[in-house]
């Protein structure tokens, strides 16, 4: 009797190198090599950006099959033992989880807890209750912090929304070594693909983006719509270095699935949210050039920040002023001694107020701008004596050099999970 068994990982990687996408990868390979199918594609599952101890990227994954009873146990081995070749357990920060499920359906109170691990807090504990009540098999690794991630991996289903990333992996002697990819090749990629597939290339400065700058063994991943899209992309770029294998993963990245509504008074640190409200603090430019201003709605008041290494987000944010209806997205942050701030990922500008600015009456002999004589006491021309009222000044409406729309980090800024405004205006199209 077949069945499904569904494997998650989780917190296998470091700073200094390894990725837990390509352990999944070399575990997808060596099942198939045993003859057991995978059902759907591979997960890759990011998790809240704003977790105290986060790995690297932040992402576990999850794999199903569907498998004879028998197998089960040689399915188990080989995951188990991949972790522990591959998994970085000389690092003290790497605490590597897997957890193994056996069951058709995800249970309801797996998908609650899968949503909380991308959007709060969860610890270990938590997760150890759920996976007994369940009746998940985990494994933890040192202090096995993985086991959250990989139980949330098992449970997320991407229904409300999902996107598709194709990484391909290095040779070994390659790994750290800089990467060679034909850069051409993903300027012709990205103008055949876009926009389903997105952040090929950075759009100010043309900066190939589907390389990362670590010591993984990633040589490129091509974020898309659709595995079609991303595997048509894959056949366009030239790689100038071996490929050892490569992989196709359906996604949450680029999904907004860790950002909630919230008004002020309910916002928490660690939680990445979505707030309307009013800029009520003007902004203001603090050393090392970040913006940062206040905003109010019915229930408190937070300060947000443009933290962005490219001038053209905060110079948004900078030309906001008190009165604008905006909708800030971001991160939560709590400094010490300091108001709780939004580290803004994107920002929606509804409303504009007026901005104007009176000019002072004109002396009708010399033609000179005339002086205030105070609040309210009109005005003068000192050197011709006379006198003009108070309404005699002019109102005039000042240009505002923002407009209302829809604003975003660049992509090297933009967290994983973060939805990039093109998926807002081409919502997925169907092949
Ligand atoms: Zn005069």
């Amino acid at each position: 009797m077949s069945m499904l068994f569904r494997v998650g990982i989780d917190d296998t990687d470091s700073k200094e190198g390894m990725c837990t996408t390509y352990v999944g990868a070399v575990i997808a390979d060596k099942l198939k090599e045993i003859g057991v199918q995978l059902v759907g594609f591979p997960k890759l599952i990011r998790l809240n950006p704003g977790w105290p101890y986060k790995t690297r990227g932040n992402c576990a994954i999850a794999l199903t099959t569907r498998t004879q009873k028998h197998k089960i146990p040689y399915v188990k081995k080989i995951v188990l033992d991949t972790v522990e070749r591959l998994a970085e357990l000389h690092v003290e920060t790497t605490n590597p989880g897997v957890v193994f499920y056996q069951g058709e359906k995800t249970p309801a109170k797996l998908k609650l807890f899968s949503k909380k691990v991308v959007q709060d807090v969860v610890t270990i504990e938590e997760a150890e209750a759920l996976a007994w009540e369940i009746g998940a098999e985990t494994h933890k690794f040192k202090l096995g912090r993985g086991i959250i991630g990989a139980l949330a991996a098992i449970g997320n289903t991407l229904e409300r929304d999902w996107t598709c990333e194709l990484i391909a992996y290095r040779t070994p002697e390659n790994r750290g070594t800089p990467r060679k990819v034909d850069a051409a090749s993903v300027v012709e990629m990205s103008a055949e693909t876009f926009p389903n597939t997105f952040d090929n290339l950075d759009p100010f400065t043309g900066e190939i983006r589907i390389t990362p700058h670590t010591p993984c063994p990633i040589l490129y991943g091509i974020r898309g719509e659709s595995a079609e899209a991303v595997l048509r992309a894959h056949k366009l770029v030239k790689a100038l270095e071996p490929i050892e294998r490569f992989i196709v993963y359906k996604t949450n990245q680029g999904t907004d699935e860790h950002l909630r509504r919230a008004k002020i008074a309910e916002v928490k640190p660690y939680w990445s949210v979505i707030v309307k409200g009013k800029v009520c603090g003007a902004p203001k430019v603090i050393p090392g050039g970040h913006v940062i201003f206040r905003m109010r709605d019915e229930t408190g008041e937070i300060d947000c920040a443009a933290y962005e290494p490219t001038h053209q987000f905060r110079n948004i944010a900078r030309k906001l002023v008190v009165g604008d209806e905006i909708v800030a997205h971001g991160g939560v942050k709590k400094r010490p001694g300091l108001p709780l701030t939004i580290n803004l990922e994107k920002l929606a500008v509804l409303k504009l107020v007026p901005v104007t600015r009176k000019i002072n009456p004109t002396c009708p002999r010399c033609g000179k701008g005339m002086k205030s004589e105070g609040r309210g006491k009109g005005y003068s021309c000192k050197r011709c004596k006379i006198k003009a009222p108070v309404d005699a000044a002019r109102i005039v409406r000042v240009k505002r050099e923002v407009k209302p729309g829809a604003f975003e980090v660049p992509p090297r800024a933009r967290r994983h999970l973060a939805r990039p405004l093109i998926r807002v205006a081409y919502p997925r199209r169907k092949y």
